[in-house]
């Protein structure tokens, strides 16, 4: 933005354009309060595990409603140590949706088990009930592997279908453990993301709805056994504060001065999330009819990590948007079995998955964009498309 006093200068072309995330609002916006705490860690010198760490996980607990909430060092070492922790292992199998991000299959094959595919809902983008009971039956018919855990993604911050797909995962006697990365925030049947399955891990990545200045993430758990396991798996696999590891594990803890961090945020992160709601919720109606908006249950809430439309032509609209200085995002521009390093675990056809690839783009969405610029976006959207 011009300087005060120099508003006759036109300002720079790269001011004008949207980003998809823009993280220096709301620096500007918090600064003092997170300075403060960063201070406050800087001054007592707990780097590691440090006060801030068990009082952010109170408050996390208490955000999500789930009995437990452990910090941990990013949402795919949550993942991983939530499968250490639950004892999955090399020989089991761990159905993932195919349209995700990659790191969701990689936590699985990290620790030597098996990713299995599952196409998704083309409405909801999330996980396909009826699709998670066909690769169940097909796995265990082949007898190769163990079903053990389901692993459904909230994507872009919409919670899975967990009743639906935790009925087919309990009727085979298997786990749900929720890749709730994205839709920390997010709500189903008045109940909060991260206490909607048995375990869920999430994440604060900076773009992520409740996002730290570096890497970080959280496992949130109803079972106490399962807390305890991931709080050894984090710290080396030690109890407490013992040289002695009982189990594999690893540097998996959320440094303090991250957690300092998400304290200042998690405060204004109600009024944040409705913001994004708010935004979504005006292109939602500005642009149904021309492309194909988010479908969001009645009894949900999204998080809006990401506000994701579909449109035919999307490269085309996606270049004439970045000419008209929008941001825009693919998420995803691969289904994770069209990734090289997954090429070992490529099964059944996924049709959905494949034709949303070619189809999503992501609108800038963030609590700091303003209703002009909410505004401009949709205009160029519009246009774009009439162009296509
Ligand atoms: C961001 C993300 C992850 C990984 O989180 P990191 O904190 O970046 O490791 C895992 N799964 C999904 C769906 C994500 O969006």
């Amino acid at each position: 933005m011009a300087p005060v006093g120099t508003a006759t200068v036109l300002p720079a072309a790269n001011d004008d354009r949207i980003a998809l995330f823009d993280l220096q609002r709301q620096k500007a916006r918090l600064e003092g309060e997170i300075k403060a705490r960063i201070d406050a860690v800087l001054n007592h010198g707990q780097f590691i595990l440090g006060p801030e760490v068990t009082l952010l996980e109170e408050r996390l607990a208490r955000f999500a409603g789930a009995r437990h909430a452990i910090a941990v060092s990013s949402g795919r070492d949550a993942l991983m140590i939530a499968l250490m922790a639950m004892g999955v292992k090399p020989g089991d199998a761990v159905f993932v949706p195919a349209f995700t991000f990659a790191a969701t299959a990689g936590s699985v094959a990290s620790i030597g088990a098996t990713p299995i595919f599952v196409d998704v809902d083309e409405d909801s983008f999330n996980m396909d009930a009826a699709a998670l009971d066909e690769a169940i039956v097909s796995v265990s018919k082949a007898g190769k592997l163990v079903p053990r855990v389901v692993m459904p993604v909230d994507l872009y911050g919409l919670p899975a279908d967990y009743p639906a797909i935790g009925a087919v995962a309990g009727r085979h006697g298997l786990t749900v453990l929720a890749d709730a990365a994205q839709s920390f925030g997010g709500e189903l049947g008045g109940r909060r993301s991260g206490a909607l399955a048995p375990i869920s891990a999430t994440s604060f990545y900076p773009t992520k709805p409740l996002g730290c200045y570096g890497d970080g993430g959280a496992i949130l758990t109803e079972d106490e056994g399962l807390a305890e396991a991931v709080r050894r798996i984090r710290s080396h696999g030690r109890t407490g504060t013992g040289d002695e590891a009982t189990e594999l594990g690893l540097t998996g803890r959320l440094d303090t001065i991250q957690a300092a961090v998400l304290l200042a945020k998690l405060e204004v992160f109600e009024r944040e999330l409705a913001r994004r709601r708010a935004i979504a919720a005006r292109y939602d109606k500005a642009l149904a009819a021309a492309v194909t908006v988010p479908t969001i249950g009645e009894d949900a809430e999204s998080a809006f990590a990401l506000y994701t439309i579909r449109v035919r032509d999307r490269d085309g609209v996606k270049a004439r948007l970045d000419e008209a200085g929008i941001g825009t995002g693919l998420f995803y521009r691969l289904a994770l079995h069209q990734h090289p390093a997954f090429r070992d675990y490529v099964g059944d056809e996924l049709p959905v998955s494949e034709r949303l690839t070619g189809e999503v783009l992501s609108l800038p969405l963030h609590p700091d964009l303003t209703d002009p610029e909410a505004d401009r976006v949709i205009e160029a959207v519009l246009a774009a498309v009439r162009d296509a």
